[in-house]
């Protein structure tokens, strides 16, 4: 089987000889409680950067020499294993890999039947479950509020900003480019701001004079600001991630807007979706209800050439490349 390990630690942006390509037999045999999973697409996380880092986080950075960690889908193909019998469509973190063989852990049935396996990686996968707990759980959504979702064209963004509208909110995304904004109004969007064009910070003002009661920021720096800049009493910012500056080699300006939340008496939030973790059935059932009664559109960027085209389906996170979720066909 092919797989991809972490050769080297990169600086800014991963490159090719971030990774080592790795070719290896399978073994004959699988041991009592084993199942091996035929894998059929990668997830592309922005948190994979974070993890090459050799650095104290909320998980343990991936190791020199080790198997890249990512989610992944696949079938089940043999199996000695009580729970995951031959023929089972699964997701699990089975790495950058072909093949992998697992004990069962963190792995969950799936069922095909309700979306295609890159959807259980995307709104019924990890990044819906960020969207839903963040938005519920941290940003205390409330029907009626505007929301403001940055990376709104994104896997976490375009549920976020989907869920909101399906509670009864004004909701405003903010991404890159013109075709991204016009498939956001196509979902629901509210609105949508180009950050490649539009001055953000201006444009929200225009867009939503009386201010963003919940602000979901994926990105960070200047987009932060502007929507910081632009906040209502009490507003909720809840801070998922800033891809904005992963591949910065020094640390970015802090949030110049900051005193905002003393001015209009918010709050400022981040947050892990692992801790969530015993709800996540929660969150595919919710997101689950709105896919299949059409409130809620999934969608998937499928980047093809296996695994050894991993380096470059990773930078096309950083690049944009994807709208909704971006994943890579084993
Ligand atoms: P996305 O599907 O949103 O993909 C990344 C997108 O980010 C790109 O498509 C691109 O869209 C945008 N982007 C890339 N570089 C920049 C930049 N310099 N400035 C502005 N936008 C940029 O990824 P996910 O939905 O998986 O993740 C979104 C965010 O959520 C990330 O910050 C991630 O780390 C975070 N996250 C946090 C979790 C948590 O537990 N807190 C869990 C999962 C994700 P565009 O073309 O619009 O620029």
């Amino acid at each position: 089987t092919t797989s991809v390990h972490l050769a080297q630690r990169p600086t800014g942006l991963p490159v090719e000889e971030t990774w080592e390509i790795r070719r290896t037999e399978l073994p004959d045999e699988l041991e009592e409680g084993q199942f091996l999973v035929v894998v059929d697409y990668i997830s592309l996380d922005p948190a994979m950067r974070g993890w090459l880092n050799d650095v104290r986080s909320y998980i343990r950075p991936v190791q020199v020499g080790e198997l890249m960690r990512a989610n992944a889908t696949g079938t089940v193909t043999a199996s000695r294993h009580p729970d995951f019998a031959e023929g089972q469509a699964v997701v699990g973190p089975f790495g950058v890999t072909e093949h992998a063989i697992s004990d069962g852990t963190g792995v969950t049935a799936i069922d095909t039947q309700l979306a295609a396996p890159p959807t259980w990686l995307g709104a019924l996968g990890m990044p819906g479950h960020t969207a839903y707990f963040g938005l519920h759980d941290v940003g205390e959504l409330k029907s009626g509020d505007t929301v403001l979702i940055s990376g709104a064209a994104g896997a976490v963004g375009s549920v976020a900003g989907q869920l909101a509208k399906a509670q009864g909110c004004t909701v405003i995304g903010v991404a890159g480019g013109t075709e991204k904004c016009q498939w956001l109004e196509e979902i629901g969007f509210d609105a949508a701001v180009d950050y490649k064009s539009d001055n953000v910070l201006k444009k929200l003002r225009e867009i939503a004079p009386d201010g963003i009661d919940v602000f979901f920021d994926n990105v960070g720096g200047e987009i932060l600001d502007a929507g910081l800049a632009n906040l209502r009493r009490g507003a909720r910012v809840v801070i998922c991630g800033a891809i904005s500056s992963y591949n910065e080699t020094s640390l970015p300006p802090g949030p110049s807007r900051y005193l905002s939340l003393l001015v209009f008496r918010a709050k400022m939030q981040g947050f892990v979706v692992f801790d969530y973790a015993d709800r996540y059935p929660e969150a595919v059932e919710k997101v689950g209800e709105h896919i299949s009664n059409g409130t809620l559109t999934a969608r998937e960027t499928v980047l093809e050439g296996g695994v050894t085209a991993f380096n470059e389906a990773l930078q096309g996170l950083f690049k944009g490349v994807n709208t909704g979720k971006l994943v890579l066909k084993v």
